[in-house]
C-alpha cells in the first residue's frame, strides 16, 4: 500500500472525529496536533506542516455550510487542505501533436528507465502508436534494459550501443519521427546534479525541443525532494515531476509534498516496480484513498445511527433520574427514529395506545430532526449540557451560526423540556400499570393530553 502508515494515522485521527459527539476547539486542536504528527512522520518539511495547520484551524471556524453537520465540515475541511497541500489538479499529458515528445530527466536509480517504460505502456492501453528511444550512454546497461522493456510492453526501439554522443543518437532516429504518436526519450543521469549534467540535458533540449520534461525523483527523498525539482526546474525547465517508489517508503508524504510547492506539478506516480504500477496522479483522489473518505462517510453515517447496548443504559437511568440533557434527547430520537415510528412502537405496547402521547414527540420528523443536529452543533458544550442555559440571546447566536430559524431551536428546546417533564415523572416508576395510572391522571397540560 501507498503512504500506509501515513494513511494509517490520518484515518485514526479522522476517525476520532466521525465518532466524538461533538465538536469544540478541544476537538480541532487534537486533531490538528494529530495530523502534524503524522505529516512530520512522513518527513513534510516544518513550514509546510505549519501552514496547513493554520489554514485548518481558521477555517474550523467558518460558518457550518447548510446540510453539513459540523463533523462533516470538519473532515471536509481537512481533506480539502490536503489535497491543496498535494498539488490540487491532476495534470494530463494530452497526446495532441504528433509525435509528442517526453524526455525523462533525474539522478541515478530515480527510475528514469523503468518510467519511461511504464509511461509507454499507460500510453499504449489508450491507443497511441509509441516508441522509446534510449539516449543513455553512460550505464553500459541502460541500452539492453530499455530494450527488454521494450519488447515487454510491445513497442519499437531504439537507441545505439557503440555511439557515445546523445544527440547523435538522437538525430540518427529523427527521420523515424514522423512514424510514431509518441516518442519517450530516456537520458543518462549522474550522482548528483553535476555541471556536466546540466549541459548534456540543455544541449538535448534545444535538439529534440520535447513537449515535456519530466523529472524522475524518487520518493525516498522525502522533503528533500523540494531542493532536487527546484535544482532541475532551473536548470532545465522541468515542466512536470514523476515521484517513484511511493509504496516503499515512510517518507513519501514529504516527497509530495515538497514537491507540490515547486513550479512543476507532479503529473504521474509510480507505486512499484512492474511497469502496472503507474498512475496519473490525481490529487483528490489520492487523498481520498489515503484517509479513507469512503469509510468515513460510512463511519459518519454509522455515528448517526442509534446508541450502543451502554449508552442507551446510561441513558434510561439518566431519564429515570430525569437529569438528562440535549445530546441525550437527539440520541434518544435517533434511536427512535432507528426502531421505526415512535407511534408504531407505542402501538404494540398493551394499553399504550390509549395513551394520548404528545403529537410531537410522536412527528419529529427526519428533516426536523437533521436540521436540529446542525443546530445543536452550534451550541457550547454547556449548551448542550445545560440547556436552561439558552436565553434570547444565545438563541439568536445560535441561530446565525448554524443557520436554522430561532422557531425551530425553540421547538427542540419545548421538545427537550417536556421530554424532561415526563421522565420526572416516570422517575422511580417500575410497574407499568402504576405508570399508566399515573399518566392518565396526571400528565401535565403542556404535553398536549
Ligand atoms: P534510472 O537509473 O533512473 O534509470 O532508474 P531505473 O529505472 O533503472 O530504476 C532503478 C531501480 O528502481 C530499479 O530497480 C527499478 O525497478 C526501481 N524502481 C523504479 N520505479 C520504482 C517504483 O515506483 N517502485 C519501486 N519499488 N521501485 C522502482
Ligand atoms: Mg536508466
Amino acid at each position: 500500500m501507498v503512504l500506509e502508515k501515513l494513511g494509517d494515522s490520518l484515518k485514526n485521527t479522522l476517525g476520532k472525529i466521525a465518532k466524538s459527539l461533538f465538536v469544540d476547539e478541544k476537538l480541532i486542536n487534537e486533531l490538528v496536533k494529530d495530523i502534524q504528527r503524522a505529516l512530520l512522520q512522513s518527513d513534510t518539511n516544518v513550514k509546510l506542516v505549519f501552514d496547513l495547520s493554520q489554514k485548518i484551524k481558521t477555517r474550523a471556524k467558518e460558518k457550518t455550510p447548510p446540510g453539513l453537520t459540523k463533523k462533516e465540515q470538519l473532515i471536509n475541511i481537512v481533506y480539502e487542505e490536503l489535497t491543496n497541500f498535494l498539488g490540487k489538479e491532476t495534470h494530463e499529458i494530452k497526446i495532441e501533436k504528433k509525435p509528442t515528445k517526453i524526455m525523462l530527466v533525474g539522478l541515478f536509480g530515480s527510475g528514469k528507465t523503468t518510467t519511461a517504460a511504464k509511461l509507454a505502456k499507460f500510453y499504449k492501453k489508450r491507443g497511441y502508436k509509441i516508441a522509446l528511444l534510449q539516449t543513455d550512454t553512460w550505464r553500459p546497461a541502460a541500452y539492453d534494459q530499455l530494450e527488454q522493456l521494450a519488447k515487454q510492453v510491445g513497442v519499437d526501439f531504439y537507441g545505439s550501443k557503440e555511439e557515445k554522443d546523445p544527440s547523435k543518437i538522437y538525430q540518427a532516429f529523427q527521420s523515424k519521427l514522423k512514424n510514431y504518436d509518441l516518442v519517450l526519450i530516456d537520458t543518462a543521469g549522474r550522482d548528483a546534479l553535476s555541471e556536466d549534467l546540466i549541459a548534456e540535458l540543455n544541449n538535448l533540449n534545444k535538439l529534440i525541443q520535447p513537449e515535456e520534461r519530466l523529472l524522475v525523483i524518487s520518493a525516498d527523498l522525502g522533503q528533500a525532494a523540494q531542493k532536487q525539482a527546484e535544482a532541475f526546474h532551473q536548470a532545465c525547465h522541468v515542466t512536470g515531476v514523476i515521484v517513484t517508489k511511493l509504496e516503499g517508503t515512510a517518507k513519501g508524504g514529504g516527497a509530495l509534498s515538497a514537491c507540490a510547492v515547486t513550479q512543476a506539478p507532479i503529473k504521474f506516480i509510480g507505486v512499484g516496480e512492474k511497469l502496472d504500477d503507474f498512475e496519473l496522479f490525481h490529487p483528490k483522489r489520492f487523498v481520498s484513498r489515503l484517509i479513507g473518505m469512503g469509510d468515513l462517510e460510512t463511519l459518519l453515517e454509522k455515528a448517526k445511527e442509534a446508541l450502543t447496548e451502554e449508552q442507551a443504559k446510561d441513558l434510561g437511568e439518566k431519564f429515570l433520574k430525569g437529569e438528562f440533557n440535549l445530546i441525550d434527547l437527539y440520541q434518544q430520537m435517533l434511536s427512535l427514529k432507528k426502531m421505526g415510528s415512535l407511534k408504531k412502537l407505542i402501538e404494540m405496547i398493551p394499553g399504550f395506545s390509549q395513551l394520548k402521547l404528545p403529537k410531537e414527540m410522536l412527528d419529529v420528523q427526519e428533516e426536523k430532526l437533521e436540521k436540529w443536529k446542525i443546530a445543536m452543533d452550534s451550541m457550547t458544550k454547556e449548551e448542550l449540557e445545560n440547556p436552561d442555559l439558552i436565553t434570547a440571546e444565545r438563541l439568536d447566536r445560535i441561530s446565525q451560526g448554524s443557520g436554522i430559524p430561532v422557531s425551530l431551536i425553540r421547538e427542540l428546546l419545548k421538545q427537550y423540556r417536556q421530554s424532561k417533564k415526563m421522565m420526572k415523572m416516570f422517575k422511580g416508576e417500575k410497574d407499568m400499570t402504576k405508570m399508566m395510572k399515573k399518566m392518565k391522571g396526571k400528565l401535565p397540560k403542556g404535553l398536549g393530553m
